[in-house]
């Protein structure tokens, strides 16, 4: 998988649990305020119903960013650096200008249809 996908996946899943995480403490003070504990129950309840909203939004964002980074890969068949997406296509040696990494295009190229395959397929990495 290339490390930008990676970074990709790691950015929503974070995004994903932290929302679950404050949508959660939100629902609880929301309960605590109910039975006036503490104060501001609707504040409570709209921050809770944000941050739930927020963790259902990121998979589909998440999709859709993916979406986006494979036709952004397509259209430069499938020569984009793996580290940092520069499109590499029309580079003569396999260094990427823009970060300098070393990249193997026919592989980078497997990889990427890979990893951006938005079908439920299993990867062979
Ligand atoms: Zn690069």
């Amino acid at each position: 998988m290339p490390p930008l996908v990676r970074r990709l996946h790691t950015r929503f899943a974070r995004l994903s649990v932290a929302a679950i995480l404050l949508a959660t403490l939100c629902f609880s003070l929301f309960a605590l305020s109910t039975l006036r504990v503490i104060p501001y129950p609707t504040l409570w309840f709209v921050l809770g119903v944000v941050f739930a909203l927020v963790s259902f939004a990121s998979p589909i964002i998440q999709v859709r960013s993916l979406a986006h980074l494979r036709s952004r890969a397509r259209s430069a068949n499938w020569h984009l650096c793996p580290h940092c997406g520069y499109n590499v296509q029309a580079c003569a040696t396999p260094r990427c200008p823009e970060c300098g990494r070393d990249g193997d295009p026919e592989r980078d190229a497997r990889v990427w249809q890979a990893a951006t395959d938005l079908t439920l397929r299993k990867s062979a990495d």
